[in-house]
């Protein structure tokens, strides 16, 4: 690597806030690190890292909180560290403006590939404007979004618009997940009457059409309760 990414590393568990710390580090990331919500708040304003990574359980400020706080100035990627089964914490964090998750216990490899996806999809936002890059391949798919052409190995995949309009933000967020309500909002615009149903409705016709076994599908995933993650570029 030769820019070294400096992470913000929020969790007040010593044991694992000592484990991640040595795992970022070997895998070329600085590390700034703190087990307090308020330290880490003003962390982030003097030091401005690349991400921050931040367990929700804290003992002086709420998580949550936490991401509000820094979505009011900055749009630094935060993904954050959620215990099992919180589900609707989850939700909340991603719609508070957090970027990910990781479900403990994790392991190292899914906590490096979410750090990887949340810090490309923040460089892309930057470099948005002028991007001229409108191929996107995943394994066997390309999605060619200035011609709005998927294949799948090579082969045309006729999709309807909605479907297409789905397969196409899923894709420019490779890696990541997305909300229920993020697609819902992008897909039918804030104000269209649309539940889930009908996205699921979709999915499982977009699955019909690009995976090999729709039932155990390769490149779009549910996260049970949260919405859906597109296979990332390299994993
Ligand atoms: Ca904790």
């Amino acid at each position: 690597m030769n820019q070294k990414y400096n992470i913000l590393l929020v969790e007040d568990d010593a044991r694992i806030r000592s484990f991640m710390e040595t795992v970022l580090t070997s895998n070329g990331y600085n590390v700034l690190e703190t087990d307090k919500a308020r330290t880490a708040l003003s962390m982030a304003a003097s030091h401005n890292p690349d991400l921050m990574l931040l367990d929700l359980g804290l003992s002086d400020m709420d998580g949550q909180q936490v991401i509000r706080s820094v979505r009011e100035w900055s749009n630094m990627p935060i993904v954050v560290v959620s215990a099992r089964g919180h589900e609707s914490d989850k939700v909340t964090a991603l719609d508070n403006g957090a970027d990910d998750y990781v479900t403990k216990p994790f392991g190292m490899a899914e906590l490096l590939a979410r750090i990887r996806a949340a810090l490309r999809n923040s460089s892309l936002r930057q470099n948005s404007s002028g991007a001229s890059g409108t191929v996107i391949r995943i394994r066997g798919l390309m999605v060619d979004t200035e011609k709005r052409i998927v294949k799948v190995n090579d082969v045309p995949v006729h999709l309807t618009q909605i479907e297409y309009k789905i397969v196409a933000l899923l894709s420019c967020n490779a890696g990541k997940v997305l909300t229920y309500d993020v697609i819902l909002k992008e897909i039918w615009g804030p104000y269209a009457s649309c539940d889930t149903q009908l996205l699921r409705v979709n999915m499982a016709n977009i699955r019909r059409k690009i995976e090999k076994d729709p039932s155990m599908p390769e490149y779009i995933t549910t996260e049970i309760g949260v919405g859906y993650r597109m296979a990332d570029y390299d994993d």
